[in-house]
């Protein structure tokens, strides 16, 4: 179906995606795809066949994929689109760059991007899900992101084509992100660098950081934000319902809901998809019965589930 030798990246076969969550569960996609650069993607999605379905992949530190694996070409950027450029105020990283180096290198230049340095995605996940925290959003620094279509095409999209929204933003459905431009306050350099190392400080002291998870499980429930945006305060909340269904430290198999912060759901070692998602949906089952709250997932799950 599809030919390795027509492209300069490479291109494997039934590749577990395991190795590529940060969750470390997650059966095979039937084909993954690391395109060496813009022009050999290009050329990759003109020449797929339009019934191949793509998923896109990040560094997989919102996803749960489930044990049965994809049924879709996974594309994974990698050094051909991991460069970072800055001029005056504006940052221009190419959609593999992680966040955290994102913000250091616009720190450096006296430019304030530094919500970005505790979240431990790629530009490509933070603009496709909106990343944010601190009070500060991809959407409010997004001037431009730069997109192949699923026909191949370069094009150029304006914040106002992403229609962001709290964790999400519309992309052309088999569309890849390739590099976003965004546009940060100045600052002084090594204020800014203090300001990143305290949110860092901050983020160990309440966060399981060192463990397999995949940020915040659950979103707020609708209408329980004291504020009304749509920052930290939504994950306080529904750690607090989940306590209140008495979840905390739940297991199932080798999923845990952490003790440290029960909104975070973790891969103790042994766990697979299966566990995770399905903890997951007994502590929906648990919060519905307790308190009428209805959760909603904010980690994405994709892919089948293992056949029996
Ligand atoms: C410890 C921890 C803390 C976290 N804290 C936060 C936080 O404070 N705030 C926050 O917002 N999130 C947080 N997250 C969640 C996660 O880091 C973000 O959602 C991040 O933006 C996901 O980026 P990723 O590269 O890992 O994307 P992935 O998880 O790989 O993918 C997520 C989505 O983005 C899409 N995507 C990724 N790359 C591309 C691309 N190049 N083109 C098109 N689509 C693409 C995927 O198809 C998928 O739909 C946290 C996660 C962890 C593990």
């Amino acid at each position: 179906m599809i030919n390795p030798t027509d492209v300069r990246g490479r291109l494997t076969q039934a590749r577990p995606l395991n190795d590529l969550t940060w969750l470390r569960v997650g059966g095979p996609a039937d084909y993954l795809f690391q395109p060496a650069d813009i022009e050999d993607l290009q050329g990759f999605l003109r020449d797929l066949p339009a019934e191949v379905s793509i998923f896109p992949m990040g560094v997989g530190s919102n996803l749960i994929v489930r044990d049965g694996g994809l049924r879709a070409v996974v594309i994974r950027l990698g050094r051909g689109f991991n460069g970072i450029a800055v001029d005056g105020n504006m940052v221009t990283a190419g959609a593999a760059a992680l966040d955290a180096h994102v913000a250091r290198k616009a720190a450096d230049a006296g430019v304030d991007l530094t919500f970005l340095r505790t979240i431990p995605g790629s530009i490509g996940g933070a603009v496709r899900m909106n990343a944010g925290c601190y009070g500060s959003y991809t959407a409010d620094v997004l001037r431009k992101a730069t997109i192949v279509t699923r026909q191949g095409e370069v094009v150029d999209l304006t914040p106002e084509d992403l229609n962001f929204r709290y964790r999400q933003s519309d992309l052309p459905e088999g569309a890849v992100l390739v590099s976003a431009a965004f546009e940060g306050a100045s600052g002084d350099p090594q204020d800014l660098h203090d300001r990143m190392k305290v949110q860092l400080q901050k983020r160990d002291e309440t966060q399981p950081t060192k463990d397999r998870s995949a940020g915040s499980t659950f979103r707020n429930p609708a209408g329980f934000s004291s504020t009304g945006r749509a920052d930290d305060v939504h994950d306080l909340k529904a750690w607090k319902v989940i306590d209140d269904a008495g979840m905390r430290g739940a297991t199932l198999g080798g999923a845990q809901m952490s003790r440290k912060h029960s909104n975070f759901l973790i891969n103790t070692g042994t766990a697979t998809a299966a566990d995770l998602e399905g903890l997951g949906e007994e502590v929906r089952k648990k919060v519905y019965e307790t308190s009428g709250i209805t959760l909603e997932w904010e980690i994405m799950r994709v892919g089948d589930p293992l056949k029996e």
